[in-house]
């Protein structure tokens, strides 16, 4: 095992092997407060990739309702049990530390089978089936079906409770599906940090299967090998014709409805930390405004998937899932100033990868309180680059407000 550092848990942990970092990242945002649950992105990215024979439970991308649904089945909470049972009480963070068991902390511990690298396990074949089971289901007063609050619709939290959680490979710095293959058939390109299955090598071990504690690397029983989310890699390397040689978003980040989606590379120092790239929206929205936070940090793989958390859920939950920046992200959300404002326009605005973004001071339109709190809108213009500096689009922070003539084309 080696020594490596995950700034998300802000602390070195055991990895079975050597830092090695890419050149950039590829990364996303999902902003949870705005997930409608349409299933756009997980069609599209099906209709794309996983139509195929023996691809027919395997969804790339998934959208599950929180708290009770889940692909595969129950995959968070049981392995959040295992980790405790290794650990008993100690799965704590200490202010922004984390302090108990990693996956690959807790298998060295766990040791019934010295071979394994990582804590995990294998799905049934009954839990991959029914991938939206659970849809619409709220939490209730009690956690018992029907007991709902007459009055539970109220910040900060709603005591009926359920929100929408689409997910991805979160193409990890560190991750357990690699770290767990006995083939080395699993690698990490140095261009991009995209993760990717070796079809060749693969022997369908499913040792990844059972490592990746987001359950995103699927076997294929049709040809005996592991799939996964290859991040629409053609589309990155700008082979689609449509941006003429610049990088694309993904099938799922492009189509998605609900514009809850922002992707992006970010750019990655030898050591495995972010360049400073200020006006990237990806790193100004992770570490300028730490609105977006990892999901289940503590699983040690630093994902690089972030989600925005969405703010009428329980706190308690949301940090058990997002680590201990829940509160300050969603008070940041709650009451953006004229940065954060800005730049939330650029969700769903253009499928070319954004890589730098510009602010034009507008005039001011109103005030208010939220939540006690000033708020101050300004009608901004931001402006979005691609990587060679050419402007990629333009738009303001109120929308523009349009009234359609008495007589027009499609008057009924
Ligand atoms: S999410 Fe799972 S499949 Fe994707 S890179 Fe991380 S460990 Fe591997
Ligand atoms: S397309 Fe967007 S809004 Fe619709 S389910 Fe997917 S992530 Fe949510």
């Amino acid at each position: 095992m080696s020594q490596v550092y995950n700034w998300q848990l802000n602390r070195k942990m055991e990895y079975p092997h050597d830092e090695h970092h890419p050149k950039r990242q590829f990364a996303f945002v999902f902003n949870l407060n705005r997930c409608i649950g349409c299933q756009t992105c997980t069609m599209a990215c099906k209709s794309t990739w996983t139509f195929s024979k023996g691809q027919e439970y395997m969804w790339w991308n998934n959208v599950e309702t929180k708290p009770y649904g889940g692909y595969p089945q129950f995959w968070d909470v049981k392995l959040l049990k295992m980790l405790d049972e290794v650990n008993p009480g100690g799965q704590k963070w200490n202010k922004d530390t984390f302090d108990g068991m990693t996956v690959f902390e807790a298998a060295r511990k766990n040791v019934g089978d010295a071979s394994q690298r990582v804590l995990g396990y294998l799905p049934t074949d009954e839990e991959w089936r029914s991938p939206n089971i659970y849809e619409d289901s709220a939490k209730g007063e009690k956690g018992v079906e029907g007991s709902f609050h007459k009055e539970g619709v109220k910040l900060p939290e709603h005591k009926t409770w359920f929100f929408y959680l689409a997910r991805i490979c979160n193409h990890c710095t560190y991750p357990a599906c690699l770290a767990a293959c006995p083939r080395n058939a699993i690698y990490k390109r140095p261009e991009d940090g995209v993760v990717l299955v070796d079809q060749q090598r693969c022997r369908g071990y499913r040792k990844c299967v059972e490592a990746c504690p987001y359950k995103k690397a699927m076997y294929r029983p049709s040809t005996r090998v592991t799939e996964k989310c290859i991040a629409c890699f053609p589309r990155l390397e700008g082979k689609d014709p449509e941006t003429k040689g610049q990088p694309m978003e993904t099938r799922c980040m492009a189509a998605c409805i609900g514009q809850i989606r922002l992707q992006g590379l970010v750019k990655i120092n030898d050591d495995g930390s972010w360049t400073e790239d200020r006006y990237n929206p990806i790193y100004y929205l992770v570490k300028v405004a730490k609105v977006a936070l990892p999901l289940y940090p503590q699983f040690g793989t630093e994902p690089n998937g972030y989600y925005i958390p969405p703010r009428w859920i329980h706190r308690g939950f949301l940090k058990q899932m997002f680590g201990p920046g829940v509160d300050s992200a969603i008070d940041s959300y709650m009451v953006p100033d004229r940065e954060l404002l800005a730049v939330q326009q650029l969700f769903r605005k253009t499928n070319r990868i954004i890589f730098r973004y510009e602010i034009k001071e507008g005039p001011k339109v109103y005030e208010t309180q939220i939540h006690g709190k000033p708020f101050t809108l300004y009608n901004d213009t931001v402006i979005a680059y691609d990587q060679t500096g050419k402007e990629i689009v333009r738009t303001q922070v109120e929308e523009p407000f349009y009234v359609r003539p008495n007589i027009h084309q499609n008057s009924i």
